[in-house]
């Protein structure tokens, strides 16, 4: 069988000296020019500027280098229903702004926020 990561959403900082992130553990050192230690779950990891800091799924924190996370990550849009879009209903009532969408789109299509179901032009009358 194949397997491909499920889409995940992380928080991430981008390091830098003197960084404090809510719940995690930076312990900046002399010795790492810049750098600092971070707690993770599988003990210290080291963080370096320009790093990334990820806050897992579970709330854990790990550093990541640039390129790798480049390759691995992408901005996510902010919002709840991620899943699938949302619709406008049958009635042409936005689920959003609840607004009647019927004549003209509201601010929530315009900004593709909501689809429109099209289900009026499908009906026969
Ligand atoms: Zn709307």
């Amino acid at each position: 069988m194949k397997f491909r990561k499920k889409p995940v959403v992380i928080e991430a900082w981008k390091y830098e000296p003197g960084m404090q992130i809510e719940g995690c553990d930076i312990r900046e050192s002399v010795f790492l020019n810049g750098g600092a230690f971070i707690l993770t779950l599988e003990g210290q990891m080291i963080a370096s500027p320009g790093d990334w800091i990820i806050k897992g799924v579970k709330g854990e924190f790990y550093p990541c280098k640039p390129d790798i996370f480049e390759q691995t990550y992408e901005p996510a849009e902010e919002s709840s229903h991620e899943d699938k879009p949302l619709r406008v209903s049958s009635d042409n009532e936005c689920p959003q702004c609840e607004k009647w969408v019927g004549e003209k789109p509201c601010a929530c299509i315009e900004a593709g926020e909501v689809e429109m179901s099209g289900e009026a032009n499908d009906k026969p009358e």
